[in-house]
């Protein structure tokens, strides 16, 4: 059945609650639910349900075309000033010996030991430290756009812009216009965590809060540029405070139109401050891409990253709203390895990513950072695809051989 036959026959269901209803027809006719019903759908909509709804909004924007691109990580440090009490990644500077700081060399190094691989993207994201100013980062920028013109730049949130700008005097218009001269060309969705001080200031205190980091994303939209944003869930929020983010999110979006993607972010419980707060089900993680999906109606995108949530949850994710599954990423970042991600060495090849998606059913394609196609797989077939796939002759026995 299809997706909208499928939520035809939802709508025709005489037992379905009045507002769960209300909703569904919204979504039939491709208008906007309020944060109420937003709350509602936590609360009372079981996953067969969203699963229909966002896989309908899905299937009418993209079909069934599935995204993923050739990425790599630089990490510059895993230390870091802020203390986020979810984060198993930074090691405090007074637990030096546990962290690592990469100098511009190295940066440019591992830059350059992908000069022979067709990654379109470096994506750089890291720990905050007050060497990596404002002038560091736009020298990196600029040594990579030098060295390969057609690798694009995604960098650094506003956790690290927040600081650098401050640290530099600099308002967040001129650092943004700044950082874009220098070679930044997207910045990703990261540092969002949940935006309602009631549970900001209990996991990230200090660092860049909600206004701050809306308006840094508003300034580069500005200047024409495009990035994403993240959610971190399943810890200590209730199910308003995502309603009450994406709504922050969604009004941003109205306002600018440069969000591409949205990325929802699982709670991990592994060596943090908060081991003690259990992890989200699957269920909950997929109930979770779909609300996100129907919620936030003016993004194009919606994400999962396999690299966090397992391979086999990004394929399940691709039927409740999803349709991009980040990237080849070579075993270059360890955010998620050391939040307790099942992946501890996060690569894939094209071909496994393109299986991945096709096994769903899906149309897979690679993309570069702006959504542009460079390959569409849906015809393609790799060099030894079917040689598993020959019908085989097996020796018969003899029964009589005289
Ligand atoms: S989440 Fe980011 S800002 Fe917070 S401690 Fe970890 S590395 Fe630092």
């Amino acid at each position: 059945m299809d997706a909208e036959k499928k939520l035809t026959f939802l709508l025709e269901n005489k037992n379905l609650d009045e507002e769960l209803k209300t909703i569904a027809t919204k979504v039939y006719h491709g208008q906007r639910i309020s944060e109420a019903e937003g709350v509602a759908l936590y609360e009372r909509g079981e996953l067969g349900y969203l699963g229909v709804l966002a896989n309908f909004i899905r299937e009418r924007l993209h079909g069934d075309k599935t995204y993923f691109n050739r990425n790599f990580h630089i990490e510059p440090t895993n230390l870091c000033v802020y203390d986020c009490k979810f984060c198993s990644y930074s090691r405090l500077i007074k637990q030096r010996e546990d962290g690592w700081e990469a100098t511009m060399d190295e940066m440019l190094s591992q830059v350059k030991s992908y000069d022979n691989e067709p990654v379109t993207e470096v994506h750089i994201v890291g720990g905050v430290l007050p060497q990596y100013n404002m002038a560091f980062y736009m020298d990196l920028f600029s040594a990579i756009k030098r060295h390969r013109p057609s690798l694009h730049v995604k960098a650094l949130t506003p956790v690290e812009y927040h600081y650098i700008f401050k640290k530099a005097k600099v308002d967040y218009a001129t650092g943004m216009a700044m950082m874009k001269d220098a070679g930044l060309e997207s910045m990703p969705g990261g540092g969002a965590e949940i935006f309602h001080p009631e549970i900001r200031e209990q996991i990230a205190k200090d660092k860049c809060n909600a206004e701050q980091w809306l308006q840094i994303h508003e300034e580069w939209h500005k200047l024409g540029m495009h990035s994403n944003a993240t959610m971190l869930y399943g810890h200590i929020e209730q199910y308003w405070h995502r309603v009450d983010h994406m709504e922050r999110l969604r009004q941003l979006q109205d306002k600018t139109g440069g969000f591409q993607t949205f990325i929802p972010l699982k709670f991990r419980n592994k060596d943090n401050q908060m081991s003690y707060v259990a992890e989200s089900t699957v269920v909950e993680d997929l109930r979770n891409y779909a609300i996100s999906r129907i919620y936030l109606d003016n993004f194009p995108h919606i994400k999962a990253y396999w690299a966090m949530i397992s391979r086999q949850t990004a394929q399940l994710a691709l039927g409740f709203g999803v349709n991009d599954i980040d990237g080849t990423l070579d075993d270059t970042t360890k955010i998620y390895s050391m939040a307790g991600a099942e992946e501890q060495h996060p690569a894939m090849t094209t071909r496994e990513l393109v299986e991945l998606i096709r096994n769903t059913g899906r149309h897979p394609i690679e993309r570069d950072t702006l959504y542009r196609v460079i390959t569409d797989y849906k015809d393609v077939t790799f060099a030894d695809e079917h040689a598993d796939k020959q019908p085989k002759y097996y020796q018969l026995p003899v029964l009589n051989d005289k």
